[in-house]
């Protein structure tokens, strides 16, 4: 494993955490959850490296929704949890071509790590 995906691994699972303790309602169908088995889902795609770890792109789902990966449901509740400008704003981050060095990732890393802290 390189020094780069063994820091992606940690975002994923960072940013997985905060998400799933931040959020108790799925964003989809606003069905109750707990943290040990609601999902980190992603409205746009995991491959899209720009807003792969943003703590608006990627929101607690149910499992069953995180499944079904409706895009277009996803939006709908995007847009009701944070409005149409920001929505819009994470696709079209989303597409951007985004060259992040491992430094840059690790900087992330440390950003999340303080907001999980407060979290407490
Ligand atoms: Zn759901």
């Amino acid at each position: 494993m390189t020094e780069r995906q063994r820091i992606e691994d940690q975002l994923d699972d960072i940013v997985s955490r905060i998400v799933r303790q931040r959020d108790h309602r799925c964003i989809t169908c606003d069905r109750p959850m707990i943290y040990e088995t609601a999902t980190a889902g992603h409205f746009m795609h995991r491959s899209n490296h720009c807003v792969r770890w943003s703590l608006v792109n990627v929101n607690g789902q149910c499992w069953p929704c995180n499944r079904d990966d409706d895009s277009v449901r996803y939006e709908q509740a995007m847009i009701r949890r944070y409005g149409e400008e920001l929505t819009a704003k994470i696709k079209v981050l989303a597409r951007l071509p985004c060259h992040q060095s491992v430094d840059d990732l690790r900087e992330i890393y440390r950003e999340l790590q303080e907001i999980k802290k407060q979290m407490k």
